[in-house]
Parts: C-alpha cells; structure tokens; sequence
C-alpha cells in the first residue's frame, strides 16, 4: 500500500488540530509531531502498538538478539574504561519493548560485579510502552527504574544508550524560497492537513547553515529537542564519568532534504493524514550532534555505521557460536537476523552509531578499524 493510493481516513486529533489550526493558524512540525506521536490519549506511543511484526515497525534489537548482546558487551567493556564503579546508572532513552535491555543484560551476566553495580533506568513517556518493558524486563528478572526525562535520573556515573530514540523527537523544517528561509508549517486546505509556509523569516536564533547555495525548494530540518537532549547528556557525562551510545539512521554530515516521514503497518504513509495512526520520525544528522557535544566539552566518536560496528564488535563470531548445535532452519533465521541489521544493502549502512564520553576516556571500541 502506498500513500497515494490510501484512502484519506482520519482521526479525532486530526479532527481537533484542524479545529484548532483554522482558528489559531498554522502550527510547527514539531508541533505537528509532538501531538500526533505523544498526545497523551491519542498519540501514537501513547495509544497504538508501535513495535515488532504485528504493530508498524521493527527495530535493531527486535530483529536479532546479537544486537543487544555485543552492545552488552561493549557497555561492559566502558564501565571497565570508567573504573568499574560498584554504583553506576545503566540507562537506556525510549526502550520501546525491552528487548535491547533485556539481551544487554544477558550478555552482562559474563561479568556479574557489572551487573551488581548497574542501578537501570528507561527513560520512557509511554505507559503502555512501560507496561511492556516491566513485564518483560520482570521475566527475566529485572526491576529497572523510569523516568519522564534524562534530567529526572540522579547523578551517578552513567553507561546510556538509544536506539532508535533521536529520530522520534520533535523536528522543524525550513525551506528556501526566493527572499531567505521560511519555516515549514502545518495548515489546512479545502481536503484537510497540508503543509504551507511561514510569511515571516524564522528568528535569528534559528542556525540554518549556508553549506552551498540553497536552491529555492530545499529544506533544512533541525532536532531542537535532540540537540537540547545532547548538550544534557554531554554535561552528565563531563562532570561524572560515562559514555553515551546512540544508534539511529541518518546521515554523517548536514545536508539539505526532506527526510520526514511516516510509516504504517510496514509501508509509508501519507505524514499529515489520520495523525495518531503512525508512526513519524525523520533522519537524524549526526554531525549536528557530533558538533554539538564537542562544543559542549565532551568527546565525541563516530559516527560508524552500524554494520561496521557491529562487525568490529564480533558479530561473526557471535552469530558462529549461536548457530553451532542449532538445526538448519534455527541458524538461517539466526544468519538472516543478523544479515539484516549489518548489511549495507538493509540496516548496515543507513543506521549509523555515535558515542560521546567524558573528555579523559581512551577510544571506544567499534570506532576504529
Ligand atoms: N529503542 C526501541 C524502541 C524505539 S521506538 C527499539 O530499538 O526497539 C522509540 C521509543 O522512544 C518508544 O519507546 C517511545 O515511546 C520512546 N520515546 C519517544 N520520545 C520520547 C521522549 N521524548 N521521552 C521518552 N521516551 C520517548
């Protein structure tokens, strides 16, 4: 099913957003964004069933559990490089199901001293998403903490990690036109939501670079709360020790492009139609919140693609050892897990890795050939 071929369908909060944009004018993407994903009755973490096969998306750690395993691994490997603090907060930023922490904790058990030391907190919105992760997380064992925000964890040494988290957050878009940049708003025409733009320039505060000569049309997207998020994280990290692991997909370097888009039961959807229904992220820039986190005095790597790193973390291996005793099927549902997130023609390339440190740590591993 594609999105022009959909039929237009709607939502109470497609409903209440034109209501409200015919009366008030046109609203954010972000804004957009923030109502259609976290409106608390009717967003789409709040009310749908996001995640896995039945719902509208798969992630990394729900593919396959080498995953969250060599994450495992390599977060073991960093409370080591901090100095093995017996008190440390494991944290991980929207863990949709709990898989990545469930898998991260298993592959820990190598090192129970890790495991002792770990006080783990979800940073999670969601309480239907929290609902899962507790029963999860509680079959195995586990009774993790949550917060609303990162700002809510107390200070400890931290170990954090987010997968497929940044790309969520909120985005505004900006596009050239003949006189300079004007943002890109939602309104409404005669069939519903549309996109229109703003009449006025966006304040001065809006960094909007100049990488070459914009051409009328191009559209410059910026995560304002992302952003935010990372000078956070890179201040935790510079007065207490730890590292940060964030994995998404986006691009290295800044560029202009539309990346906003909407998925639904495993196909695009049409981004401004039946908001609540689906599922809307954009492509994450990672030299925005490379450069961002170094301003901040923190140490950055990366980004690696997720393949390569991966591979650097010994996912051949890995999948060798799974595999070894299992019937033919069980290791080519192994291989084809483990295919699909680090080969570039699928997740390997497109899904990228970044670490940011505090400033006194050596290199993380997976950053370096
Ligand atoms: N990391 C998981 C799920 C990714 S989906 C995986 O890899 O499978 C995004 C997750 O982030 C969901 O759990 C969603 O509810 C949560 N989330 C999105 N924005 C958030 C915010 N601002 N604060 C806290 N959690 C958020």
């Amino acid at each position: 099913m594609t999105g022009s071929a959909s039929p237009r369908e709607t939502t109470p909060l497609e409903e209440r957003l034109i209501a409200l944009i015919k009366s008030r004018g046109p609203i954010s993407i972000a804004d957009y964004m923030a109502d259609a994903l976290f409106h608390p009755h009717d967003g789409y973490y709040t009310s749908q069933t996001p995640i896995g096969a039945k719902g509208d998306f798969t992630t990394s750690p729900e593919i396959s559990q080498i995953f969250g395993e060599l994450i495992g691994l390599w977060l073991v490997q960093s409370w080591e490089d901090i100095g093995a603090p017996k008190a440390f907060n494991l944290v991980e930023l929207g863990p949709g199901r709990g898989a990545l922490m469930q898998d991260i904790l298993r592959a820990a058990r190598l090192r129970p001293a890790f495991l002792d030391a770990a006080r783990i907190w979800l940073v999670e919105t969601s309480g239907r998403l929290r609902h899962e992760q507790q029963r999860r997380l509680r079959d195995a064992g586990i009774a993790p903490e949550w917060a609303d925000r990162f700002a809510d964890v107390p200070a400890a040494p931290t170990l954090l990690v987010a997968n497929e988290f940044f790309d969520c957050l909120p985005i505004r878009q900006f596009m050239r036109v003949e006189t300079g940049w004007r943002e890109r708003l939602v309104g409404v025409d005669e069939k519903g939501l549309a996109f229109t733009l703003a009449e006025t320039p966006p304040l001065p505060t809006i960094d909007i670079p100049e990488m070459h000569a914009a051409a009328i049309g191009d559209i410059f997207e910026v995560n304002e709360p992302g952003e935010a998020l990372i000078d956070e994280i890179a201040r935790a990290l510079i007065e207490r020790s730890g590292r940060a692991l964030i994995i998404d997909y986006g691009h290295m370097q800044s560029g202009y492009g539309d990346t906003l888009q909407s998925i639904r039961r495993h196909a695009h959807w049409p981004v401004l139609n039946a908001p609540g229904s689906a599922d809307i992220t954009a492509h994450v820039n990672f030299e925005r919140l490379f450069t961002r986190a170094f301003a901040a005095g923190a140490a950055a790597f990366g980004p690696v693609s997720q393949g390569e790193f991966l591979e650097r973390l010994g996912l051949v291996i890995r999948l060798e050892r799974l595999s070894a005793g299992k019937s033919a099927a069980e290791a080519a549902d192994l291989f084809a897990g483990a295919h699909r997130i680090s080969s570039s023609s699928q997740m390997g390339e497109l899904f990228k890795a970044l670490c940011i440190s505090s400033p006194s740590l050596p290199e993380p591993a997976g950053f370096r050939p």
